[in-house]
């Protein structure tokens, strides 16, 4: 089993906030806490790690500003709630990363965006880019148009997917619960706190109570699904409270954490995904030095392509094959196949003028790409891949 680092080990840390951390029922924001976890986050991000949150809050401000009583809310007053509320959200965390010369940025996602792949791509793109840009992403769900059929409904398992969408190697779930039990803490006086989870079995889950119950919806039931996702993508995840101030400086000082280890590494699990899962929607054909480039874990350009065959969008996934017509490896196309085959041959610098507009300088991306040849070549491209993913 992978053992616990430092935060400041790894490289990209999603840290998903629980509602109950970040607003009080009746004095509504709690601004001293939210300054405390900005320092532990500017201190990760001058160590040289990425940070990225999900926070929840958006209904549970939204109510403390709008005033409404307590009970459950009908869905379009959670909605009108989160609208409220979202707004309040964002410009809390943007006023409190600032104190450290951090910028923030508001991405609202729907389930449908990190299912369908053209939108996961999208999504994906504008959070790298955000990241370059050094700002740090405030994510999440845009409760305001997710209906019940097309939600997450929490935060824990979209934390997930934003983690292994970002490659993430870390996921972080700050809540009022420090970690898991074999059983209900409140409940057993003889549950017992578990550390570090080796692997997520069906008696892991079992400790986290039935799905569908009222208790455990967004309890332990949804931390768990999250590890499934987390961890089957190769990312670590840690369960920990957030109660005190400071709650990710508290982790690496020692306060009670639950450690997942991750079951696959980022690049392995990805690029199975991309290799396995899907049917290839059309193909490419290359020249050898596109072949070079790609087995040298480069990204293929539209220069090395010599032939574009099949109907596909932007995100599907294609097979791409070397001059002497072998399958070498398979990719997400990041151009529909009219637009590809228009820019065939062509130089990235041309991609503007040929199709009106500054598309991705890539046919495939070398993130969305896997190379699928002969065993013997097999092994290295995974030693490149490491050492640039
Ligand atoms: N998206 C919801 C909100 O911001 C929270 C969901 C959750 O608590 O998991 O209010």
């Amino acid at each position: 089993m992978q053992s616990r680092q430092p935060l400041s080990a790894y490289k990209r840390i999603v840290v998903k906030i629980g509602s109950a951390l970040l607003v009080d029922r009746k004095s509504g924001l709690k601004k001293a806490w939210l300054d405390s976890v900005c320092t532990d986050i500017a201190a990760l991000k001058a160590a040289g790690t990425d940070v990225l949150v999900v926070s929840s809050g958006a209904i549970a401000l939204g109510r403390s500003v709008l005033q409404l009583p307590s009970g459950t809310l009908k869905l379009e007053e959670s909605q009108a709630a989160a609208a409220v509320g979202q707004i309040a959200l964002a410009r809390a965390w943007s006023e409190a990363l600032s104190r450290d010369e951090i910028i923030a940025g508001q991405i609202l996602l729907t389930l449908g965006d990190t299912e369908e792949r053209r939108r996961y791509l999208n999504g994906r793109a504008t959070i790298s880019q955000l990241m370059k840009f050094g700002a740090v992403p405030i994510i999440n769900e845009n409760d305001t148009v997710a209906t019940t059929e097309i939600r997450y409904g929490d935060n824990d398992r979209l934390a997930a997917r934003v983690a292994t969408m970002t490659g993430a190697d870390l996921l972080v779930l700050l809540s009022d619960i420090d970690g898991l039990y074999t059983a209900p803490p409140h409940l057993d006086p003889d549950a017992k706190f578990l550390e570090a989870i080796a692997e997520i079995t069906p008696e892991i889950e079992a400790m986290a109570g039935g799905a569908a119950s009222e208790l455990s919806r967004g309890g332990m039931r949804t931390k768990i699904d999250a590890g499934k996702i987390a961890t089957s993508a190769g990312c670590a995840m840690i369960i920990a409270s957030g109660k005190m101030d400071h709650p990710l400086s508290a982790i690496d000082k020692g306060a009670r954490s639950s450690w997942f280890a991750p079951s696959g590494t980022p690049v392995t699990a990805r690029k199975t995904w991309i290799a396995g899962k899907l049917q290839p929607a059309g193909e490419m054909h290359v020249d050898a030095g596109a072949e070079r480039a790609l087995s040298a874990g480069k990204s293929l350009l539209p220069a090395g392509v010599t032939l574009v065959s099949g109907q596909f969008e932007r995100g599907d996934t294609i097979a791409i094959f070397g001059p002497s017509g072998r399958e070498i490896a398979r990719g997400l196309a990041g151009y529909d196949a009219s637009e590809a085959r228009q820019i065939t041959g062509r130089k990235s610098n041309e991609i503007e003028a040929i199709l009106g507009y500054a598309g991705r300088s890539a046919m495939v991306h070398r993130d969305d790409l896997v190379m699928t040849a002969a065993a013997s070549t097999r092994k290295s491209d995974r030693e490149k891949d490491a050492s640039h993913v």
